[in-house]
């Protein structure tokens, strides 16, 4: 699934890419918006929010897609091979130079002036130019009694955090992922972190949480099956979450007491 960092990364990609070029072509590959068109308009910026990116056009137009759980964009020169399927491209934009190809991913068209339909319930983002610790406190100390994993992967309190940070943040804070909110020892600590980590490695592809890049040792507990790589105890897995949108969290029991 991809979290904060990836989704800022791909509008980055999409943005230097595609931003004022005019559009030779637009397809759209899902029955809504077969018939859709922007070809011809000019492509003014790509931004994320949160899990979402919107490729804004002049034509008062924006695109909005979302990365769902296998969704990547590419942004190569025109005539590049494709690194997916063709049958599992959504869309593809094409200037007289670049073309960008969504695999996988969820989109839409909507009017630029009603994006906040879209992206207004979103909390504060991590990596945006909006983002504001005190907001996501108060929105995240409105819920005390949500266990701290829900709490940080829920967009509405703070937008960024994914599964693997959200494990990795309730390592490093030391608190154990069913923490309620209100027992968090340090909470404004733990919103800073998150900033941080997504700071750290917004421009990577690779995701290191430890600050030690080597494999194996990227992260503390995401994914993991050995040892404790701090106290050597042997990491949990469970699966976390409102029934129905349940996501496997990693903790270590030792280093993660629960309180409250
Ligand atoms: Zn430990």
């Amino acid at each position: 699934m991809p979290e904060g960092d990836t989704v800022y990364l791909s509008a980055k990609k999409l943005d230097e890419g595609l931003t004022g070029q005019t559009l030779t072509v637009s397809d759209f590959r899902i029955p809504s918006l077969a018939t859709s068109d922007v070809s011809g308009a000019t492509v003014t910026g790509t931004i994320s929010r949160g899990k979402h990116l919107l490729t804004r056009f002049d034509n008062g137009i924006t695109l909005r897609t979302h990365l769902k759980m296998e969704g990547t964009w590419q942004v190569h020169p025109l005539g590049t091979r494709w690194r997916r399927p063709g049958h599992t491209a959504r869309v593809i934009l094409r200037t007289s130079s670049t073309e960008a190809v969504g695999f996988q991913v969820m989109l839409d068209l909507v009017r630029t002036s009603s994006e906040e339909d879209l992206v207004g319930h979103l909390g504060p983002d991590l990596l945006g130019p909006d983002w504001d610790a005190d907001v996501a406190l108060e929105r995240l100390r409105a819920e005390p009694s949500a266990p701290i994993g829900d709490a940080l992967l829920d967009q509405r309190n703070l937008a960024g955090v994914g599964n693997v940070y959200k494990s990795e943040l309730c390592f490093i804070g030391r608190v154990d992922p069913l923490t309620p909110v209100s027992a968090v020892p340090d909470l404004p600590a733990l919103v800073a972190q998150a900033k941080r980590l997504l700071e750290a490695n917004k421009d990577r592809h690779t995701r290191v949480t430890t600050g030690d890049s080597r494999r194996g040792h990227q992260q503390w507990v995401y994914g993991r099956r050995g040892p404790c790589l701090r106290c050597g105890s042997a990491i949990r897995k469970a699966d976390q979450g409102p029934v129905g949108q349940q996501r496997p969290t990693y903790w270590c029991p030792t280093c993660q007491p629960l309180v409250g």
